[in-house]
């Protein structure tokens, strides 16, 4: 593995920032690829409107000034002559530039037109003027380092001869004429026009999808063999269980308990998916099937994607089985060496019937009993590698996984189509709509007003925004500004928590603690809360910059209120793509926003996201490319069939070391 440290120019600091982005060495580096690209046109400054993006070329009118703000911020103006007239721009913290800045000198600015006072706040300016159309690769990036320092990284690791590996079988490169991989590589970071381009990153997405397509067969083929456990369990015993259940359950929870009962006590391995919307009352479903497990004499696994989410699975079991002698675990990373230790014995021992935890349910020094159920619960988030892996711990444990995502039909036959799918169409009773609406941001002050009316009620208050660090061009909320505004506004009578990722999980945990127990009135949050989390009092969500998520997502945190039947609302803020976001609040309904959001996005946003499951991948998407999808699944069985020796070298890379495909 070639390090990054041969990089001229990039130290310490700035290896653990690229770490940050999924960045370890050479090869990750140069496989960054950008998620997307801009076209730099010169703008028509006569029918540009205000606000919009300008791209303008021109020549330095005057001699800039800069101003100190405080240490960290300066603030540069100065004038252009476009030709037919004189622009003031203004741009931050480029005070450094200011001595290239001559009069008369060429110049050409990226920004925001103010069309009022014909002045530009430019997020970047190129030296020389634009020639013709310039194709730009936009990279993602990180808080304390840009899009062109990591453009020049790579640019010095292209220099390198950075091998790397070409996983497509030489007879179908043949058939599609595919070039060189480096060559493409090369095309993808630094295009010289649009249809070469096309060409590379269709080669590319063919590989991602090829090599995905490939697992997903293997997988399947290996599945119908099996034989799994065999039960003996009377189902009147179920019946007592739930009939002392705080609630009735739905007509399909009780449908997909059956269900997934007749599997458990039949030879054939269980493998099914449990979809229901967010708040159909999956979980219970899911325990009902461990405690089935249970009275067969087998240990079960639940595996949640967060530790919040894991955390809160485990209260419930352990309340729930109050007075029962069923023992329950939770393992998550966090735990000390020691106490993992323990918990490792025990569940060696079969000391453990239920364990509950993180994807450290997997890691390799857990060793199960006798494992007879396995369910993860937020399916999308995982990756195919982990199923794998969690499935070759026990004997032959049952498969049960869940998710809230529903996947479009074609979709679902291409990626689970070996699966049987349970399905819950309903939300229990009493649970009254979400009441949706969409904001401009200012209209802050009515935001504020509706969120004081649930606080008066002893009501609990969710507010989104994106991350601290993410792009660099767009103005958006962030966590901290955001908690100094409602700080505040709120702050002298209602408690205020922060939650977000790099909050270690003790902290965490603290602050949703204080969430689940009322003594925080207002979290302030990124989506970590997305998934899952279960707060009853909680009636009010209020998602800031909310154009930035795809619809199922936003539809998943609008899920984390109307918990019960109290009247809820979900406060959506947006300058932008309004139109989109409409639909949320025409219906609650997961499985129409799904195919919605499937018609605008594609498939990024459905399949959860990049450092989570691996059905998201670097260039390809599941919708916009599935004309390639489907080749690439027709190409990749036709490989597992004729080239057994080939193909199942490629797949113990794959699935056995551990070779992320993304
Ligand atoms: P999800 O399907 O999104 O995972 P949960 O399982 O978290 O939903 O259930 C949402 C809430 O509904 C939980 O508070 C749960 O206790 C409650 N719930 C589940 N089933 C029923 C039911 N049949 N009647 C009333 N409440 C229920
Ligand atoms: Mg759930």
């Amino acid at each position: 593995m070639e390090t990054l440290d041969s990089i001229k120019g990039l130290g310490p600091k700035n290896i653990k920032l690229l770490n940050k982005l999924g960045i370890y060495d050479m090869k990750s580096l140069i496989e960054f690829y950008p998620f997307r690209y801009d076209i730099l046109k010169r703008s028509d400054i006569n029918t540009l409107n205000d606000k919009e993006l300008i791209v303008i070329d021109g020549y330095v009118e005057s001699i800039p000034n800069v101003f100190y703000i405080n240490k960290k911020l300066d603030k540069m103006t100065f004038k252009i002559n476009i030709g037919l007239t004189i622009l003031s721009v203004i741009i931050f913290n480029r005070g450094f530039l200011k001595s290239k800045i001559g009069i008369k000198e060429k110049i050409t600015i990226i920004g925001k037109y103010d069309k009022l006072h014909n002045s530009v706040t430019a997020s970047d300016i190129r030296f020389g003027l634009l020639e013709t159309d310039k194709i730009e690769p936009v990279y993602h990036t990180t808080y304390g380092i840009n899009g062109k320092q990591i453009s020049k990284y790579i640019d010095n690791a292209l220099q390198q001869k950075i091998r790397i590996k070409d996983y497509i079988p030489d007879y179908l490169k043949e058939k599609y004429k595919f070039r060189n991989k480096e060559q493409d590589i090369y095309e993808i970071h630094k295009p010289n026009n649009q249809n070469n381009l096309k060409k590379s990153l269709n080669r590319i997405k063919y590989e991602e999808l090829f090599l995905f397509m490939l697992k997903m067969n293997y997988l399947k083929n290996n599945k119908n063999i099996k034989i799994g456990l065999k039960r003996n369990v009377g189902f009147e015993k179920i019946e007592d269980f739930i009939n002392k259940l705080p609630f009735q359950l739905t007509q399909d929870q009780y449908k997909s308990v059956k269900e997934i009962y007749d599997n458990l006590i039949d030879e054939k391995r269980m493998n099914r998916l449990l979809q229901g919307d967010v708040g159909s009352g999956k979980t219970i479903v899911s325990i009902i099937s461990m405690y089935i497990n249970y009275l067969s004499g087998y240990q079960s696994a639940l595996m949640a994607p967060t530790e919040i989410l894991a955390t809160q699975h485990y209260n419930n079991i352990k309340k729930l089985f109050e007075g029962y002698d069923i023992k329950v675990a939770l393992l998550t990373g966090k735990l000390k060496a020691k106490e993992k230790k323990e918990i490792y014995d025990k569940i060696k021992n079969n000391e453990i019937d239920f364990i509950i935890g993180t994807h450290a349910l997997i890691s390799k020094d857990v060793i199960y009993n006798n494992l007879g159920l396995v369910i993860t619960d937020e399916q999308h988030r995982f990756g195919v590698n982990q199923r794998g892996n969690l499935k070759n711990k026990g004997l032959t444990p049952d498969i049960l996984y869940m998710s809230a995502t529903p996947i479009p039909r074609t979709y679902a036959l291409t990626l689970y189509g070996d699966m049987d799918i349970s399905n819950i169409k309903t939300i229990p009773t009493g649970k009254k709509e979400i009441i949706t609406t969409i904001k401009k941001n200012s209209e802050i002050k009515d935001v504020l007003s509706s969120m004081y009316e649930q606080l008066k009620l002893n009501h609990q208050i969710y507010v989104i925004a994106p991350l601290i660090e993410e792009s660099d061009k767009i103005d958006l909320e962030n966590v901290t500004t955001l908690s100094d505004k409602i700080n505040k506004a709120f702050g002298k009578y209602y408690k205020i928590g922060i939650l977000h990722g790099k909050l270690s999980n003790q902290e965490k945990e603290e602050v949703m603690n204080k969430f689940q127990k009322n003594e925080i009135n207002i979290l302030i949050s990124t989506t970590v809360v997305e998934v899952g989390v279960d707060v009853k009092n909680a009636t009010m969500i209020v998602i800031f910059d909310a154009f930035r998520y795809g619809l199922s997502s936003l539809h998943q945190l609008r899920g984390r209120v109307g918990r019960n039947d109290l009247q809820s609302y979900c406060i959506l803020i947006s300058n932008n793509e309004t139109e989109r976001l409409k639909i949320l609040t025409e219906t609650n309904d997961g499985f129409k926003i799904s195919e919605e959001d499937f018609l605008i996005r594609g498939s990024g946003d459905l399949f959860g996201s990049k450092q989570s499951g691996d059905m998201v991948f670097r260039v390809a998407d599941f919708k916009k490319d599935y004309k390639i999808l489907l080749k690439a699944k027709e190409d990749s069985e036709e490989f597992l069939n004729n080239d057994l020796i080939n193909s199942n070298v490629l797949i113990k890379e794959l699935l056995f070391n551990n070779q992320e495909l993304n």
